[in-house]
């Protein structure tokens, strides 16, 4: 077989660990980003830096690679359709194309039957005088968002004069859920009703970021069934090919929600590399490059939580590990408030 040469959009901490899984399986990565100090060029064979819409740049990526894919979704759905004509981009575009916009991608979701938060689309200022019924909840962007980023709570109408909003953007308006857990199924697909699926792993959030994720998940069979039922649904109507990630919300009443899809590898599934025989991340690169797939097999319970700031420095210093911890540093250059720096996983 000639050799594969996987070019991978985007270089943060995602790229690298899928540059790190498809050394194990011989396959060179090239990875193009748009931030100079991207982290995945420490791991990664080839590292391009370039500005996503930049038409040669992209078609020097695309010359040294043999099939595409991507590990952020806020990549230029244009960009990816240009590609997509070149070599095959996995997933295919047009799913980008519905993820990236929060209330197309919930009318998916709803079209399918499977519950979501309810939401309407806010376009002023002013259209947000007659909704109350939809507060308190969160005003997100509908587009472009991610790790909270572009998102309001909002309580109640008088809070509202209060409040600096850029309505250049579009926006969504979600109810708030009462939430009494989060939970994510990480499921990779690599044909017509072939997938391994993880279990559901069960996230805590602070400041809408994600800090902790551990496997079991504490929920009832029912809702892990249910959970696991809708994401193999999503993924079949998508007809998507490799890791995909649903994020899910159970409210007090134990019902459970569809918070959101992301198309790609996805922070609540780290755990994997260490609880797993494969990880999302391997799992991804079989599916999208048309390799072996092979059974998952649990090897442990696990816990993760990620290093945000300044939580990194202490494990940077003093690195008194216990031999059922794993750490791992992104490299980023700068420690940034808010920025995921690294993460650590305990297996038991
Ligand atoms: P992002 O794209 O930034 O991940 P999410 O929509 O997943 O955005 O929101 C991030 C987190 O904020 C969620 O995981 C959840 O903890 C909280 N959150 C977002 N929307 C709601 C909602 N409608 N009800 C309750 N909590 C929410
Ligand atoms: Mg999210």
């Amino acid at each position: 077989m000639s050799e594969i040469r996987l070019g991978i959009l985007g270089g943060g901490q995602l790229g690298s660990m899928l540059s790190v899984a498809a050394k194990k399986l011989d396959i060179k990565t090239v990875i193009y980003s748009d931030d100079q100090d991207a982290p995945a060029q420490n791991f990664c064979d080839e590292f391009i830096i370039g500005s996503y819409k930049d038409k040669n740049k992209i078609d020097n990526f695309v010359k040294k690679t043999s099939i595409i894919t991507y590990e952020f979704e806020n990549i230029p759905y244009e960009t990816l359709n240009k590609i997509n004509k070149l070599k095959t981009v996995n997933p295919k575009p047009s799913i980008i194309r519905l993820i990236q916009h929060r209330i197309a991608e919930k009318d998916f979701v709803n079209k399918l039957n499977i519950r979501t938060t309810r939401y309407v689309s806010v376009e002023k200022k002013l259209d947000l005088e007659s909704l109350s019924d939809f507060l308190p909840g969160i005003l997100k962007t509908t587009t472009m968002g991610y790790d909270g980023k572009g998102q309001y709570p909002i309580k109640s109408l008088t809070e509202l004069s209060g409040l600096s909003i850029d309505f250049s953007k579009d926006y969504i308006l979600e109810k708030l859920v009462k939430l009494k857990k989060e939970i994510s199924v990480i499921i990779t697909r690599f044909g017509n009703n072939r997938y391994e699926i993880y279990e559901a792993i069960e996230n805590t959030h602070e400041n809408q970021i994600l800090k902790k994720s551990k496997i079991p998940a504490e929920i009832s069979d029912k809702l892990i069934e249910q959970s696991r039922e809708w994401s193999k649904q999503i993924s079949e109507e998508l007809k998507y090919i490799g890791t995909l990630c649903v994020e899910f919300f159970i409210d007090r009443n134990d019902n459970l929600y569809v918070n959101e899809i992301a198309p790609r590898v996805h922070n609540s599934g780290h755990l994997t590399i260490n609880a797993f025989n494969i990880c999302q991340f391997e799992n991804h690169i079989r599916a999208v490059c048309s390799l072996k797939q092979i059974s998952l097999k649990k090897l442990h319970n696990a816990e993760m939580t990620n290093l945000i700031g300044n939580q990194i420095l202490p494990f940077r210093q003093n690195l008194n590990l216990n031999k059922n911890e794993f750490f791992f540093d992104y490299l980023k250059k700068e420690i940034k408030e808010k920025r995921k720096m690294g993460h650590l996983t305990k297996v038991f």
